[in-house]
């Protein structure tokens, strides 16, 4: 259309006087012009052309990437520099949207690339990832502080009071936008000098961090003299422990290397109560100059350094900085949100090591419990209280039937879905299959990708991806992949799997149904494309119907007698969660505030951290003023090997709170779900309008509040950690736990 309007412009204007400022002239200008982009060659040229454009992997050899990379690297600078160089004055559709379509062919490379270096990797797809990576951060560094392309983007940001805009480009146009300036679009030449100072200096001290965390974890392992300190071992944990010792030069002794968290995988079973004591304060002075490893001043640094970048951008604090898109949005917000449970959280504390105590007393110990007693003891009632056979579980757990009687079945109960097993799509290796998924009206809604077990060739975790993301502008349907660890089964046997393992099968496609009910426009802003703080939410909301019981009833049979798991296996496991939470979920939420303490600090508190021992005071004072029960159950990471949050320029720094506030809108709307009749197509319908529908195109406060019609609360989740019985909560200290209404715009 735009070329026939072009076309009838030009030869009607052959005696329009064409001098500046002519608005019919620009007009002809801006059609006519028609920039040189170079053309691509190769597979990634083009969309593939196979069913949904799902990716052809016959057709992709890994020789391709490396040039069809530099070929996409220079196509889409060429589109940026189209767009820079266009006559025509900015205005949404050749500036905003233009932006939005170019790197089409950048993009196509990605999601394939990334998609194998997760999930089916080779030697030299690492090396070209690698080789490729930092000259991908430059590419769109490059981009995203491009002055001139700035300069159009703020003229059209700043004309859009005037400009008549749907609620999804007004967002497109903000975050992109947004996202310039937070990058530093709009400093001065100096002030981005100094912004570039920092991060580089960041870039620095946070790698010396990492790498000095990680010598604190694997250079130092514990060294015990004698096999007796290590009684209740397995006799391979000894043998480990003896080669590990004659690796180190301590031959004839014993080493148990740290692990990541500040407890300790080996403490309950060890009987050796100063062993144990030994391990665990080896653990938890790790990397704070008990040793000849102190990152105690490059913490100190870094948080002087953040604080002060964020100052350079008008914020008063690194968090406020760093959570421009989140949707706690404000340091307070989440602060406010963590503090909240501290009441019960301590109070659960104090219980469970009372609880713990009276154990150790029945065992003839007369010593109060500490955290290296802990988890011997938890463990402990919690094999008497549940009594909890694993293995006698994942009987009634078929991972056919998991995935299509109960995650499929799920999704037709709630929202009218249908699937469809494929067999003509090619995948990248012989476990993955592949389902065409229907929508309520019978129409396609797109294809799932299944990839369940575990491999050497395979990152560990789960995770959610597409191939193709959907879009209106495109009129493209979004291509799907779960990615799971489940190990698998020998050949010829049934394949079982794990109740984690059901569970992270339908919170996986919690995420993937976030992306099936995309209804965007523009890819950006398609599906999953939500804050971190929010893409968590959806994605558990959905592990609530993996023991919903109609649909326990539809895939839960025992593999040999085909009868459905029994209710009482069921009450177990729910019962099992909410045990020992005062340790497993105080850790967590001490970490998170540890997180945000120090990410909050303003330059002038930052700089008056300035010796090792004002970072100790510090983290102490930072916990214990909120008066959990810090030498009971210490943070899941101290200060010193906190590597979420000081192991790279930002990494999930002012961001490990995340975990929990999910978590706090997952827990908000089982709650509703239940309230409103469960498993329903209403009830999904609704949810699907209201939620996953949306991706990250408008508030999602007020995407909370049209679901629920309320704002979220804190309440369901204390509950649901056992850290407030449901009918008690009413009269709780944290029954209060709405958020506050300004939050909510
Ligand atoms: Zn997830």
């Amino acid at each position: 259309m735009a070329t026939t309007a072009a076309a009838a412009l030009l030869a009607g204007c052959a005696t329009i006087n064409t001098e500046e400022g002519d608005p019919l002239a620009d007009l002809q200008e801006a059609q006519a012009y028609n920039p040189d982009i170079p053309a691509g060659t190769g597979y990634f040229a083009e969309r593939s052309d196979l069913p949904f454009h799902a990716p052809d992997f016959t057709r992709i050899s890994e020789d391709d990437y490396l040039p069809a990379y530099e070929q996409a690297m220079m196509i889409h600078k060429a589109e940026i520099e189209a767009i820079k160089n266009n006559p025509a004055a900015p205005n949404f559709e050749n500036t905003i949207v233009a932006l939005e379509k170019a790197g089409g062919m950048l993009g196509r490379i990605n999601t394939v690339f990334f998609a194998l270096t997760g999930s089916n990797t080779t030697d030299r797809l690492d090396e070209i990832n690698t080789e490729i990576s930092p000259k991908l951060t430059e590419h769109y560094d490059a981009i995203t502080l491009d002055p001139a392309l700035f300069a159009r983007v703020k003229a059209v940001y700043d004309n859009r009071a005037a400009m008549t805009m749907t609620v999804e480009d007004a967002k497109l146009l903000e975050t992109t936008y947004e996202g310039m300036v937070h990058a530093g679009a709009l400093l001065s030449d100096a002030e981005r000098e100094q912004v570039k100072a920092i991060n580089s200096q960041l870039s620095t001290l946070t790698t010396e961090f990492s790498q000095d965390a990680r010598a604190a974890m694997s250079d130092q392992p514990v060294i015990f003299d004698s096999r007796e300190e290590l009684a209740g071992l397995s006799d391979s944990d000894i043998k480990s422990a003896a080669d590990l010792a004659t690796e180190k030069g301590f031959d004839g002794k014993y080493a148990i290397a740290l692990q990541n968290t500040t407890q300790q995988p080996l403490l309950p079973s060890m009987e050796n109560r100063d062993a144990r004591e030994k391990l665990f304060m080896a653990s938890y002075h790790r990397a704070d100059g008990t040793t000849d490893v102190d990152t105690r001043m490059l913490i100190a640094k870094i948080a002087k350094l953040r604080a002060d970048k964020a100052a350079l951008f008008g914020e008063a604090d690194w968090a406020s900085y760093a959570m421009w898109d989140r949707m706690a949005e404000k340091p307070k917000t989440a602060l406010d949100f963590m503090e909240q449970m501290v009441p019960a959280l301590a109070a659960t504390q104090r219980r469970e090591a009372a609880m713990l105590t009276a154990a150790i007393a029945a065992d003839g110990g007369d010593y109060e419990v500490k955290p290296w007693d802990w988890y011997r003891y938890a463990n402990r009632i919690k094999a008497e209280q549940f009594d909890l056979d694993e293995d006698a579980v994942m009987e009634y757990f078929v991972l056919d039937k998991v995935l299509e009687d109960g995650v499929f079945y799920m999704a037709e109960k709630l929202y009218g879905l249908t699937f469809q097993k494929r067999t003509d799509l090619p995948v990248y290796h012989p476990d993955v299959t592949t389902y065409t998924v229907f929508d309520r009206d019978g129409s396609e809604l797109g294809i799932f990708y299944f990839d369940p077990f575990q491999r050497p060739s395979k990152r560990g975790g789960a995770w959610m991806s597409n191939f193709v993301e959907q879009s209106h502008l495109y009129g493209t349907k979004p291509v799907i992949y779960n990615v799971l660890n489940i190990p698998k089964a020998p050949a010829g046997e049934v394949q079982l799997v794990s109740f984690d393992w059901v569970n992270t099968t339908f919170h996986e496609f919690g995420h993937a149904l976030h992306g099936f009910f995309a209804d965007q426009r523009y890819e950006s802003l398609s599906g999953t494309a939500t804050a971190r703080d929010f893409v968590e939410y959806p994605s558990q909301v959905h592990e609530m119907w993996a023991t919903w019981p109609s649909v326990l009833s539809n895939y839960a049979k025992h593999y040999e007698t085909g009868e459905t798991i029994p209710d009482e296996m069921i009450e177990k496991i729910e019962a099992a969660a909410k045990f020992n939470q005062g340790y497993d979920f105080g850790e967590v939420v001490e970490a998170a505030l540890l997180d945000m303490k120090w990410s909050a600090l303003s330059p002038a508190e930052a700089a008056a951290i300035d010796t090792p021992e004002k970072v100790d005071a510090f983290e102490r004072r930072s916990l214990e003023e909120l008066g959990l029960e810090i030498d009971l159950v210490p943070p899941r990471y101290r200060s010193t090997y906190f590597n979420h949050i000081f192991s790279s320029p930002a990494g999930y720094s002012a961001g490990y709170y995340s975990y929990l506030w999910t978590e706090m809108l997952d827990r908000d709307s089982r709650k509703w779900f239940i309230e409103n009749g469960g498993l329903t197509r209403e009830n999904g319908d609704h949810y699907r309008a209201t939620v996953l529908s949306r991706g990250g195109t408008m508030d999602y406060f007020q995407m909370f509040q049209n679901f629920a019609g309320r704002a979220p609360d804190v309440t369901p989740m204390l509950e649901a950690r056992g850290l407030v019985a449901g009918d008690e909560a009413a009269d709780s200290e944290v029954s209060d736990g709405a958020l506050p209404s300004q939050a909510v715009n």
